[in-house]
């Protein structure tokens, strides 16, 4: 047996014994499977099961997913961030039920040719739906694959990324052609590499002791573990501000949608600018006066809304992160006497109005601290936005 035939059969043994039970691992719907990839983008396992679980509720196939609004699509997807995948999981769903008749398509240049769809999610939905040996490479199968191997070039690199989705590919050839009749063993392997890396593998401290790879791995051999995968220097963390207004008139606030094209596209917020430097005093030791600071607030106010908001007093601080950005959002709130027409199609809208909106989660916890009447700090949340 060659090495990598040794390790194929490896982890299935393993994954046999310690894959995590996850509802999506009961279904080979390729649709089902399809949505927990996009949903396991860039999000853990334990925030995406009672995202998925609701989404498979209300939209059980592709025919009920491609006719929902978008609004309504978003506003389930509310809070899992990157929005961007749910639109293209709608606009694909509406391909697939207009030139598919409404059936996921098995072949894998058919799938890779849906939007939002790339070669990683492709070959996770024809390997696991349909037990085809299409190779996979996300974060986790790259760092089995290059400490195993001994990659020690950067994955980003051209070639060496190439090489790894040879390696990637080779593998679950083998694992096709195992004789298992019974069991998806494609199927089984792909997420067996995926397994490894986020339960044994993982980036910090690998358990290699508990690794069914430790007899044939090049980095536990030669103690490399915390040198591979070369990901080079992490990207330097940005920070961000702005100045958010919550804005009432007569039991009715203030909230705009973003347009399309942009980051968080059709989601709702309220009105708000980005600021150069903390606006209050017990964030940044301002030693502006009440009524400078006033000015400051109201030109900020107009440069957003196109009217100035007098008496704008100080509502609630959110922190937030996105990926390498720390967020930090000042909400003011004010009055205007009269529900004017504002720009960029913002609505005057009650409470109980916005609920059934999609708001992304910073401005959704706005949202929160106004229906409790709650002011001050909002403690920092990672990830979702
Ligand atoms: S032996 Fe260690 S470094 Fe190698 S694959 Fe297993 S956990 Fe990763």
């Amino acid at each position: 047996m060659t090495q990598d035939q040794i390790r194929v059969k490896a982890l299935l043994r393993w994954f046999a014994t310690s894959a995590r039970d996850l509802p999506w691992r009961c279904t080979s719907d390729p649709y089902a499977i399809w949505v927990s990839e996009i949903m396991l983008q860039q999000t853990q396992v334990k925030t995406v099961i009672p995202y998925w679980e609701r989404w498979m509720k209300r939209f059980p196939g592709v025919e009920v997913l491609a006719a929902t609004p978008m609004n309504d699509v978003l506003k389930l997807w509310e809070g899992l961030g990157y929005y961007s995948r749910a639109r293209q999981l709608h606009k694909a769903a509406q391909i697939i039920a207009a030139e598919h008749a409404g059936v996921f398509p098995r072949d894998f240049n058919a799938v890779l040719a849906l939007p939002g769809i790339g070669r990683y999610t492709a070959g996770a939905i024809c390997s696991i739906a349909f037990n085809q040996p299409t190779p996979i490479l996300d974060g986790n199968v790259i760092r089995v694959l290059t400490r195993v191997h001994g990659v020690g070039k950067s994955p980003k690199d051209k070639e060496t990324n190439r090489h790894l989705w040879q390696l990637a590919g080779a593998l679950v050839s083998i694992a096709g052609s195992c004789r298992t009749p019974a069991r998806k063993v494609c199927s089984d392997f792909n997420q067996a590499l995926m397994e490894l890396g986020a339960l044994v593998c993982t980036p910090r401290n690998p358990d290699c002791g508990k690794c069914p790879l430790r007899r044939n791995c090049h980095a536990h051999l030669n103690g490399r573990q915390h040198e591979l995968p070369n990901l080079g220097p992490r990207p330097s963390v940005t920070l961000q501000r702005f100045a958010a207004f919550v804005i009432e008139c007569d039991g009715h606030f203030l909230v705009r949608q973003r347009p399309d094209g942009v980051h968080n596209a059709q989601l709702w917020e309220f009105p708000n600018i980005e600021v150069t430097n903390p606006l209050t005093e017990r964030e940044g030791g301002s030693t502006n006066t009440r009524s400078s600071k006033l000015d400051l607030l109201s030109g900020l106010s107009k440069e957003c809304l196109g009217q100035s908001v007098r008496h704008l007093e100080s509502f609630c601080t959110i922190k937030h992160t996105i990926t390498r950005y720390r967020i930090t959002i000042e909400v003011f709130r004010g009055e205007l006497p009269r529900r004017c027409s504002m720009p960029g199609g913002a609505k005057w809208l009650r409470l109980v109005e916005m609920e059934k909106l999609p708001f992304p989660s910073a401005h959704r916890r706005i949202l929160v601290r106004l229906h409790h009447g709650e002011h001050g700090m909002i403690e920092p949340k990672t990830g979702a936005n």
